[in-house]
């Protein structure tokens, strides 16, 4: 749907209605919003109001109206207007006669990640597409936003405030509110300079983060990406970042990022530089996916799923350069960047829905199975997140061998900021193979079929020796395999996962199962792996275990260990060409690792 279709006819003289919300949090210990929308000038005889049931960057719909409650509607002197509700997140208010309204309702923000609402005693923050409606045919009207914070509490979000106006914001359009988070609350505020561009960090909550230390990276961070991309598209960038006990994600604006980390994990070199990676990851889609945008996300539909087969770009590309960035920023080293990389095999080689569910029909079903995991997730789908980084490698690769280190995955990026990023035109996945090919060289149909519309394995050997690697298999002292995982938190033997085609899926073994004795003895999450130790591949062992409360036993034939770990070592006595290649890739000679 383009905004142009959905303009009433009538709008086509439309006077602009001047829209103003008002966002109060009077007690924020009942974690309600109370917002208020006025508008004025409105000259139709009814007012659509709908609100979002997505906002962009996660593909789920989230039902945002399911946390709206007490709505009314009035007239400027107090008088109830008519209203009723014509489906889930749609209100339609009688206004004939009526130039001036107020609209009132409650949001309930008690959710706290990057993409929900979340109010309590110490801050409020919230997407607005999860507090804000849009008038159909008005999404392109400004809309102003006034925020009414309790005492000692301040206001941040990447929106310019209205000159003379205190608290109060503005955004050009619908899409730019929605694209704007706000927190409000006792945060504390660093700003910071790179490239002439002024950026502020907002930390909400207390933890072991460093600010200085955090600054310092992550001003090297958006210097080794605007370098990637020749600049810096924006006057001023915001990352907010919620310190939290147990969470972890981020979500992207074009003027900013919100992140939410755990608050004590920034002293651990590994959980540092998973936040920097984070941080890469965020900054980096201000590019690739706010403005280099597939084609059926360059306008859009709050009201539905937006589907595209070309997450595993957006999503997987960019997870490739959260670990490269860092790396170029001189964060970390070539053989800290292999060992995530080769994590990052090992997640994608040990799940078994690989074969299942090809690259571009994850990102397309991301609406129902990424963000909906169940038990059968592992057998049956794979992250466009993790496979779209391990093609991205393999593109990056095969880029840089076919030109001989003159070009790179770096090129296809700047052709696509050139092409569609700087303008906002969507890409349609035929495009975006072209610019491929062109930045290669050659036809990549082939490729493009095996491991992004099939479910070929990838074949990283092939790709990384001339880069003087070699994806390996660890020896583990692993038991025979059972091919099921028990819930570790409860203490008892509860079956998270059985894998497909493994012994315990043919012995009937189910999860959500209860796994209580191995050969009549009682077996704990913690003892599973090495009671399994005591015996061989081909052993018959009984199981005993509660399904759906009733009492069962099976024979299960265990079968050869399976892999776990795969690691990138370098080959024996590499050549000169090969050690020229990982030079220009990785920048390190092979003889560091
Ligand atoms: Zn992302």
């Amino acid at each position: 749907m383009t905004k142009a279709a959905q303009v009433p006819p009538s709008s086509l003289t439309r006077i602009t209605p001047l829209i103003e919300y008002q966002v109060a949090m009077p007690q924020p210990t009942t974690h309600l919003f109370e917002v208020e929308l006025h508008l004025k000038d409105w000259q139709l005889e009814q007012l659509d109001l709908r609100l979002p049931v997505w906002t962009p960057g996660s593909y789920l719909v989230r039902e945002y109206a399911k946390h709206l409650q007490s709505f009314s509607a009035q007239r400027l002197d107090g008088q109830s207007l008519i209203w009723r509700k014509i489906s889930k997140n749609h209100w339609q208010v009688e206004t004939a006669g009526i130039t001036e309204l107020t609209i009132h309702y409650q949001i309930f923000a008690n959710e706290l990640t990057v993409r929900t609402n979340h109010l309590d005693a110490t801050h409020g923050y919230f997407n607005p597409g999860a507090v804000f409606f849009y008038i159909p045919g008005f999404e392109d009207c400004e809309i102003r936003v006034a925020i009414l914070p309790p005492p000692e509490w301040h206001v941040i979000t990447p929106l310019p405030t209205l000159a003379g106006q205190a608290n109060t914001f503005q955004a050009a359009d619908f899409d730019t509110l929605v694209d704007s988070p706000f927190e409000v609350g006792t945060h504390s505020v660093y700003d910071f300079e790179v490239l002439g561009k002024s950026h502020q960090l907002a930390v909400w909550g207390q933890g072991n983060a460093e600010p200085d230390r955090l600054i310092r990276d992550t001003q090297k961070v958006i210097e080794a990406e605007a370098e990637l991309f020749g600049g810096l598209p924006y006057n001023r960038y915001l990352f907010l970042l919620h310190l939290s006990n147990q969470g972890f994600g981020g979500l992207e604006h074009k003027y900013a990022c919100s992140l939410n980390y755990p608050r004590f994990g920034f002293r651990a070199e590994d959980k540092y530089n998973r936040f920097i990676s984070l941080v890469a990851h965020e900054f980096f889609h201000l590019w690739n996916v706010k403005r280099i945008r597939p084609k059926t996300l360059e306008v859009f539909d709050y009201d539905r799923e937006n589907y595209t087969p070309s997450l595993w770009f957006s999503e997987g590309t960019t997870s490739y350069y959260d670990w490269m960035i860092p790396l170029r920023a001189g964060i970390y080293d070539a053989a800290y960047c292999l060992k995530q990389l080769g994590e990052s095999i090992t997640r994608l080689q040990t799940t078994p829905g690989r074969h299942v569910q090809p690259l571009s029909e994850s990102s397309f079903d991301a609406w129902i199975k990424l963000y909906r995991p169940d038990a059968n997730s592992g057998n049956s789908q794979i992250s466009y997140y993790l496979k779209g980084e391990m093609v991205s490698l393999l593109l990056d690769l095969l880029i840089r061998q076919r030109q001989q280190n003159a070009r790179s995955l770096d090129d296809v990026m700047r052709q696509m900021w050139q092409q569609f990023g700087r303008s906002e035109t969507g890409f349609t996945p035929e495009q975006l193979q072209i610019v491929i090919e062109s930045v290669a060289g050659m036809d990549l149909e082939d490729f493009f079929q095996r491991y992004l519309h099939r479910t070929e394995e990838l074949p990283f050997n092939e790709y990384l020796e001339p880069f003087g690697l070699l994806c390996q298999e660890v020896p583990e002292d692993s038991p025979p395999h059972l091919g099921l995982s028990l819930k570790s938190d409860k203490g008892t033997g509860s079956v998270k996962f059985v894998e497909a085609n493994s012994p315990a899926q043919h012995a009937g073994v189910n999860a959500g199962d209860e796994l209580l004795a191995i050969n009549g003895f009682r077996v704990s999450p913690e003892q599973l792996n090495d009671r399994l130790k005591d015996y061989q591949p081909g052993d018959e062992i009984e199981l005993t275990f509660f399904h759906q409360d009733e009492l069962r036993t099976c024979s299960v034939t265990l079968a050869e260990p399976s892999t776990h770990q795969y690691k990138l070592l370098p080959v024996e006595s590499p050549s000169s060409v090969q050690e020229q290649n990982f030079q220009a890739w990785l920048g390190e000679s092979l003889s560091s690792l």
